[in-house]
């Protein structure tokens, strides 16, 4: 508990203090993000400190993994996408970003096999959805010590695949109001890269 009180009062100490009549005309007028992330919920990678985002910046939904479920598997898994029904439909966002990253405990997981075993948990049963992206990348024949980062990669392409299941997203993708994008973010040197259109992961220069 004092780590939050603490936290908070350096905030209003500092970071608010600098962005005061901001929160205000948030709080007064809503928000207007242009864009939407789908990260991991793990502690190390902040979506709005790596793009360093002003609050009202980027619409955020964080799960475990940055997993978006296809249309087809069902309401069990509706979550996430009531996130993006919001940012899109309601508030309009014109990109979509999902971020995969480095030495992701979710990715370890479903490696591991958590997946195969449903029944273990909701963190089992969620990793399942990504069970034959798994398949997939161990038919490639690709050696155990490449599989994390492949399944990392892998993953957001599927996801990025996934949101296309949706009507609502395909209409507005193929009209070219909304534009869908890869990410992946390495924590030990802080570096980012993005998906090309053939869904490539290139590095992102550090330096502008
Ligand atoms: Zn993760």
């Amino acid at each position: 508990m004092e780590r939050l009180v603490k936290g908070y009062q350096s905030f209003r100490a500092d970071g608010y203090a600098h962005q005061k009549e901001l929160y205000e005309e948030l709080g007064l007028h809503g928000q207007h993000p242009d864009i939407m992330l789908i990260g991991c919920a793990d502690s190390r990678v902040d979506p709005t400190d790596i793009f360093h985002a002003y609050p009202g910046q980027m619409f955020v939904a964080r799960n475990v993994a940055n997993l978006i479920p296809p249309d087809d598997l069902g309401d069990d898994y509706c979550c996430t996408m009531a996130a993006v029904e919001y940012a899109v439909s309601v508030i309009g966002v014109d990109m979509i970003v999902v971020m995969g990253h480095e030495s992701c405990g979710g990715i370890a997981g479903c490696v591991s096999g958590l997946g195969r075993q449903p029944e273990g948990g909701y963190v089992n049963k969620w990793l399942s959805q990504i069970n034959h992206v798994h398949d997939r990348l161990v038919e490639t024949g690709i050696a155990d010590n490449e599989m994390q980062e492949a399944m990392e990669l892998e993953s957001v392409r599927q996801s990025l695949r996934n949101l296309m299941t949706y009507d609502f997203i395909q209409e507005r993708v193929e009209s070219g109001a909304l534009t869908l994008q890869g990410a992946y973010f390495s924590i030990v040197k802080a570096e980012l890269k993005l998906a090309d259109d053939t869904g490539e992961f290139k590095l992102v220069e550090p330096d502008g």
